[in-house]
């Protein structure tokens, strides 16, 4: 008989098992990043200096207009932890590579499509540690331990829409860095037929350096580095292949996120390029993030805090 679980436990679970995969330079932290492509500078300055377009805003609307300010805020200084880290990170362990390599089939249909790789925690959902928030599923996770523990998960807005969209038109993969039996449930909950996830992969195929679990796409042998898009909170999670990635903000309880709406758009421009890293580059720029955020900060067109950025 399993015991009853309990939120804390979740908690608990969560705590000792994916620190690993977080930031780098915060461990501790929680940070919050959103997608670069939606930059507007009014977001960056700091709460108080409201333009006089805010002031006629409700108050309701002030508050998601700073709430918003915030998140894209954490975003930055976030991307600029995880380029920063990335700038030291040693080359991959080759040995380590070539154990994770995986021969993927390609579905009926999709034998000429592009690949999106979607990282699944604050990317697509999240666990709801608070338990003042209203989680939309509770989901039991089985262990091999043969412990059950219920994780309360909260879905993404627009999760299930860009799923189904971006599935038209590209092979889908969810690539996580939590364990399979917690990403197993998560997944059947949102795909029980698994017909707009065609492929997972989790911790296990991750490679390990320095101290971070990172998601190297060239484990999968029989897809183009230059065919693959990988969507996750964290730049580090695709250190080894910047140009492929999108670091999409980290969702946690923002009822008006509508990030991944901008992703379908976005992807659907995509489709049609011969190498997506081509326009993934010049979209994000995130070779030279670190330098650029320097620069722009010393010139004070960004107010941070000096001790965010170490
Ligand atoms: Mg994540």
């Amino acid at each position: 008989m399993s015991q009853t679980p309990k939120y804390t436990k979740t908690k608990e679970f969560f705590k000792h098992n994916r620190s690993a995969g977080g930031t780098p330079t915060h461990a501790n932290q929680y940070h919050r990043v959103p997608m670069i492509f939606l930059i507007n500078q009014n977001n960056l300055r700091e709460k108080g200096t409201s333009t006089s377009e805010n002031s006629t805003q409700s108050e309701e609307d002030q508050l998601k207009t700073e709430k918003y300010n915030k998140i894209y805020r954490d975003h930055l200084i976030q991307t600029y932890q995880s380029l920063k880290f990335v700038k030291e990170l040693r080359p991959v362990d080759l040995q380590q590579l070539r154990a994770k390599r995986v021969t993927i089939p390609r579905r009926k249909g999709y034998e000429y499509k592009k690949t999106v790789i979607f990282d699944l925690d604050e990317t697509l959902v999240h666990c709801c540690e608070d338990s003042s928030i209203e989680p939309t599923i509770i989901l039991p996770i089985h262990f091999i331990t043969g412990e059950v523990i219920e994780a309360p998960i909260c879905v993404r807005p627009y999760a299930l829409e860009c799923l189904k969209q971006v599935s038209k038109h590209y092979e889908v993969i969810v690539f996580t860095a939590s364990h399979q039996s917690y990403a197993d449930a998560v997944l059947d909950y949102l795909d029980s037929e698994r017909e707009i996830i065609h492929h997972r992969f989790y911790r296990q195929h991750c490679v390990f350096m320095d101290g971070i679990y990172i998601k190297d796409l060239r484990i999968f042998a029989n897809r183009k580095i230059k065919d693959m898009i990988i969507v996750d909170n964290f730049a580090h999670s695709f250190a080894y292949q910047l140009d492929n990635g999108i670091p999409i903000i980290s969702w946690v309880d923002y009822e008006h996120d509508k990030e991944l709406q901008g992703l379908m758009h976005y992807l659907k421009k995509l489709v049609q390029v011969d190498d997506i890293r081509e326009t993934n580059k010049k979209v994000f720029s995130l070779r030279t993030f670190v330098e650029e955020f320097n620069r722009e900060t010393c010139k004070n067109h960004f107010v941070f805090n000096k001790e965010d950025l170490i």
